[in-house]
C-alpha cells in the first residue's frame, strides 16, 4: 500500500503519517524531515536547502526527486510507504509517476487532509510554542511570515495536484479539522477499502 498525504503546512500530515507507520508498518517518507536532517548534518544538500527552507520556498525538484527515488527503492519500503510532503508541484508528481513505473510500483491512493487557513496559523503558532517549551528550539520556518509564504506556495504549486490526482481517480479528501483520532479513523477506513 503506497499513499500520499496531501495538505497545507500544519494540516496534520506528519501526525497521521507517524500513526500509520506505527499501526500498519508503512514507512513514513517526509521530505521535510529528510531535508532538515541534511541541514543538521551539514551535507551538500543541506547547505543548498537551508536558506530556501527558511524562506518557505521549494527546494529544487531534482533534490527531492533524487531523495525519494533512492528511498522508495530500499527494502523497508517494499511493504508500503506514505509520502508526506512530496510531491509538492506537478513536475514532482510527474517524476513520481515515472519512477513508480520504472520500479514496478504503484500509487494506491492520495488523501487530502483539508484544513482552513486561519486554523493553520493557530496550529503553527502552537507547534512553535510547544517545541520551544519542550526542546528549547523552534523550526526556523515555523513563524508567521514564512508560514504566509508556505501557504502561498501551497496554493500556487501544490493545490494543482488535487485535480491532477482526481483525474487519476485516486484522490480522497478528509476534513482535517476533526480530532486526530477521528481523522486517523477516516484514513484507516479509506485504506481498508482500497486493500
Ligand atoms: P515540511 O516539513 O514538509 O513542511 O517541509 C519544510 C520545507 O522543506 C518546505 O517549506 C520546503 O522548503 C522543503 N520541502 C519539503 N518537501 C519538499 C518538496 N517535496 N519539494 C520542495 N521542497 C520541499
Amino acid at each position: 500500500m503506497n499513499l500520499i498525504l496531501l495538505g497545507a503546512p500544519g494540516a496534520g500530515k506528519g501526525t497521521q503519517a507517524e500513526r500509520l507507520q506505527a499501526e500498519r508498518g508503512l514507512v513514513q517518507l517526509s521530505t521535510g524531515d529528510m531535508l532538515r536532517a541534511a541541514v543538521a548534518a551539514g551535507t551538500e544538500t543541506g547547505l543548498q536547502a537551508k536558506q530556501i527552507m527558511d524562506r518557505g520556498d521549494l527546494v529544487p525538484d531534482a533534490i527531492v526527486v533524487g531523495i525519494i527515488s533512492d528511498r522508495i527503492g530500499q527494502p523497508d519500503c517494499a511493504r508500503g510507504f506514505i509520502l508526506d510532503g512530496f510531491p509538492r508541484n506537478e513536475a514532482q508528481a510527474r517524476a513520481l509517476d515515472a519512477m513508480l513505473v520504472q520500479k514496478g510500483k504503484k500509487l494506491d491512493l492520495v488523501i487530502e487532509v483539508q484544513v482552513d487557513e486561519k486554523i493553520l496559523f493557530d496550529r503553527i503558532r502552537n507547534r512553535a510554542a510547544e517545541s520551544a517549551s519542550t526542546t528549547g528550539t523552534v523550526r526556523a520556518d515555523d513563524n508567521e511570515e514564512t508560514l504566509r509564504n508556505r501557504l502561498d506556495v501551497y496554493r500556487a504549486q501544490t493545490a494543482p495536484l488535487l485535480p491532477y490526482y482526481r483525474a487519476q481517480g485516486k484522490l480522497h479528501t478528509i476534513d482535517g479539522m476533526q480530532t486526530v483520532d477521528v481523522v486517523a479513523k477516516q484514513i484507516a477506513a479509506l485504506l481498508d477499502k482500497v486493500k
